[in-house]
Order: C-alpha cells, then sequence, then structure tokens
C-alpha cells in the first residue's frame, strides 16, 4: 500500500491546478497525481482550438455566474473566493501572460496551450507534486478501520493500491468514476451533451455554409428557451453563439425531445410590424429595384436572396410590384422564420457534458462532499457546465483552488 497525504484522481485542468497549490500552500504535504493516461492535460491540450481559452475577461461574479446552465447560482459563492481576475494573476505570476480577444476570450499571449501545460508541469516539479501515470482507478474505499491512523481512503488502481488521508476526485465527465462515487452513496444527475451544433436541412441555408448573420434572435418553439447572438450557416445546420447557447441551456430539455424540434429566428431583431413598415417604405424609396437585389437590414447578400425566394417573391420582382400578401411573407421571413432542428452536431470537437455529481451533496465554502469528510471535488466531475468562451476552465480553476485552500490551510 502506498501511503500519501493527498491523493488527486485524474491529472487535467482541475488535478493539475488543485495539486500544485495543495503543495505550495502546505509543502509538508504529500500530494501525488494518478492519472490513467500515460500523458495528463490531454484536454488542455486541445482547448480552444490549440490555444486554451483560459478564461473569459468578465470581473462582476454576479454577470460571470450568468454563463452556467448548471452551478449559476452555487458558483456565487466561490468566485468571490476565486474569480477570473486571480486566475489571470496566479498565471502572470508564474510568467505567462494571458491576453483579451474582442469577444472576452482570454487566451495566452503565445498562443499555444502548450504554455499552460509546461507551466503546470513546471510547477508540479517545482512544488514536488508527484504524477503517476497509466495509473486507472477502479476502485475507491472509504476504510473507516484506517481511519484512527488518518488514512481516510483506499484507492486501488490497474496496477497498485494506495491510501490517503484527503482524495481529490478531478475526472472530469467520466462515467466509471461516478458509478463509483454512486457506490459511495453520491448522487449523480444523468451526462447528456452540451454545446452542439443543430442539424438542419432548408432550402433556405443551403449551399451557403460560412454566411454569419451578426445578431439574431433564436426561440425554441413550445419552450421558454430563447437566445440571441451571432448565427453562422454551417454545412450541416446552424452553429454560433446564438445557437450553442440554446444547446448549453437547453441541454436537458433538448434531449428529452431526442434532438427534434422547432426553432423560430428573427433575423433583423425587430419586431414583425416594425419590419413591415420599414419595408412599406422601402417600397416607396426603391420602388423600380429589384427586392433580390437590393439588400437591407445589414444582412449577408447570400442570405437575402435565399430569405427573398422563400417568400412569395422571384429574381425579378420589385418593390414597386410587392402586394400586402407578399409584404407579409417576406416580413415573416426576416422576423419569424421557422426552421426544423433534427439531431445534432459537434461544435469544434469541443464538448461538455451537463450532469455529474449532485451539487446539493457539496460544501461549495470548501468543494468536500456532505456525505463524506475529507472527499473533495472539482472541475468537470461535479454538475457544472458552462457556454463555451473559456467558463468551463475557470469553474475548474476556481474549485480546484478553494480545494487546495481548504486541503493546505
Ligand atoms: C476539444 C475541447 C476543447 C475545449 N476547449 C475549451 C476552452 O478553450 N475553454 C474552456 O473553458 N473549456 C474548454 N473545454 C472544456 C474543458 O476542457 C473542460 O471543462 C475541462 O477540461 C474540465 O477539466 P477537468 O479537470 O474537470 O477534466 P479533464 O480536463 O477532462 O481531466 C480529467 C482527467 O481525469 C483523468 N481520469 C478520468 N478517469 C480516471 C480514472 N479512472 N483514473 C485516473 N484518471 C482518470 C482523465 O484521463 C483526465 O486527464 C473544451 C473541451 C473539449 C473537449
Amino acid at each position: 500500500m502506498i501511503k500519501k497525504d493527498v491523493i488527486i484522481i485524474g491529472g487535467g485542468a482541475a488535478g493539475f491546478f488543485a495539486a500544485i497549490n495543495i503543495a505550495e500552500q502546505n509543502p509538508t504535504l504529500k500530494v501525488a497525481i494518478l492519472e490513467r493516461g500515460k500523458e495528463g492535460l490531454q484536454k488542455v491540450k486541445v482547448s480552444g482550438g490549440g490555444r486554451c481559452n483560459v478564461t473569459h475577461a468578465e470581473f462582476i461574479p454576479q454577470e460571470l455566474v450568468l454563463n452556467y446552465p448548471r452551478g449559476e447560482k452555487e458558483l456565487l459563492g466561490p468566485f468571490h473566493q476565486f474569480m477570473t481576475g486571480d486566475t489571470i494573476e496566479w498565471f502572470e505570476k508564474r510568467g505567462v501572460e494571458l491576453k483579451i480577444e474582442e469577444d472576452g476570450r482570454m487566451f495566452p499571449v503565445s498562443n499555444s496551450s502548450q504554455t499552460i501545460i509546461d507551466c503546470f508541469l513546471d510547477e508540479a516539479k517545482k512544488h514536488h507534486v508527484e504524477v503517476l501515470y497509466n495509473q486507472s482507478v477502479k476502485n475507491i474505499f472509504v476504510s473507516p478501520r484506517t481511519q484512527s491512523r488518518g488514512l481516510n481512503f483506499e484507492i486501488s488502481t490497474n496496477q497498485d493500491e494506495f491510501s490517503s488521508e484527503k482524495l481529490v476526485i478531478a475526472t472530469g465527465s467520466n462515467p466509471k468514476i461516478w458509478k463509483l462515487l454512486e457506490g459511495l452513496g453520491h448522487a449523480i444527475s444523468q451526462p447528456v451533451p452540451s454545446l452542439f451544433t443543430f442539424n438542419i436541412k432548408d432550402e433556405r441555408i443551403k449551399d451557403i455554409p460560412g454566411v454569419v448573420a451578426l445578431n439574431v434572435e433564436v426561440k425554441v418553439l413550445g419552450t421558454d428557451l430563447w437566445s440571441e447572438g451571432p448565427l453562422l450557416i454551417t454545412h450541416v445546420g446552424m452553429s454560433a453563439p446564438a445557437i450553442l447557447k440554446l444547446s448549453a441551456f437547453g441541454a436537458i430539455e433538448l434531449a428529452e425531445r431526442h434532438y427534434k424540434f422547432e426553432i423560430e429566428i428573427n433575423f433583423i431583431k425587430q419586431s414583425f410590424e416594425d419590419c413591415m413598415e420599414q419595408l412599406k417604405e422601402l417600397k416607396q424609396q426603391l420602388a423600380k429595384k429589384t427586392v433580390f437585389k437590393s439588400t437591407q437590414f445589414d444582412l449577408p447578400k447570400r442570405l437575402w436572396h435565399k430569405l427573398v425566394l422563400a417568400s412569395s417573391l422571384d429574381q425579378d420582382s420589385r418593390w414597386a410590384d410587392l402586394n400586402k400578401q407578399q409584404l407579409e411573407d417576406f416580413a415573416k421571413q426576416l422576423t419569424q422564420a421557422i426552421f426544423k432542428v433534427d439531431g445534432k452536431s459537434t461544435f469544434k470537437e469541443e464538448f461538455v457534458t451537463a450532469g455529474g455529481l449532485d451539487l446539493k451533496e457539496i460544501n461549495f465554502k470548501t468543494f468536500e462532499s456532505k456525505l463524506h469528510k475529507n472527499l473533495y471535488f472539482a472541475g468537470e466531475v461535479i454538475n457544472v457546465d458552462a457556454i463555451t468562451g473559456g467558463f468551463n476552465f475557470q469553474n475548474a480553476w476556481t474549485g480546484a483552488f478553494i480545494v487546495a485552500k481548504s486541503i493546505s490551510g
């Protein structure tokens, strides 16, 4: 039996961040990470298209939590302990400068996730964190018989047996570990995918992949789900923030509908009535021009063409000739266009799982289990997930830092 003071299961973002901070804050503790892979930090490596979107330039906790469909309420307190600004400072102090992009996402100045990996590996070495690879955890026992000796947990892997006083679970979205945690009496919210794009077959978006409408409103019909933002037309449907936000906030509801539902898009973010008024004015102003060739409302030309043809107009229809019905048809396409979604696709290989350890069973002041003393959690293993933009990593950093403070203090 190999004895450690603290064992961390999972050498990913949360696991490394917790281990480094524990070892730094309390150098007397023997800290080990058990990682099933032959390397750790694999998601960090591929994250943000290889650039690692480390966090987001949102510095108000009350605003930051709004990006978490699951965890909004619970993360408010933790963000007051360790915020995005603390993340930036943590990396800066260790020589990793971050930069802010226009949309608020933050990346290492190097534009390479390897910078983050190198920082973690260097820090782990510097603070004598032992990182044990090819150690896939198969079983966890809470061991009352050894508690008198301060050894609360027994952990068996494919190779060895370990015992430790404190145990941190940082295994990300891993069904096998969730099963083990169920065995320890914890409840798991059923995992479903989050952050996906919508599959849509429709003449209005056919053959125009890459077209972006900069600011649209999207509703999922028959639900309260609603979002706004840029919309990208892809080869198989629609993507970009307006869609990804719906996929995250609607992760459970859309899974229940087996990803078959209807959406209504307002491409110009105006009411039908306002749009009608404007179209009537255009009818006067542009009377002799064809509707097809006079793109309006800052819409991309190719999308405008599609919406014109989807109404009861053709390429040669002139503004002056439009009757009331045609104006209404066109206004509907612009403000209330309905599309059938049938299935989903992965967003740039980035996916996050909604689901995980039930939030009611965690003390968010310490990230300790309410069921087992000295058992802690950090990262995606708990039922927290966010929209895209660096928020998922921020959850990992915040949880891991608070775990470290609780353990080392
Ligand atoms: C392609 C992609 C790109 C992403 N890009 C971004 C981004 O730019 N910004 C952002 O904020 N979020 C991003 N995310 C989400 C982000 O990567 C995760 O939220 C984050 O990695 C979660 O950290 P974690 O430490 O909880 O889990 P992970 O990083 O998944 O780490 C868990 C670790 O535990 C190990 N493990 C699991 N089971 C066992 C076991 N039984 N025994 C031992 N070890 C085990 C795994 O091998 C892994 O190394 C991205 C996700 C993907 C898939």
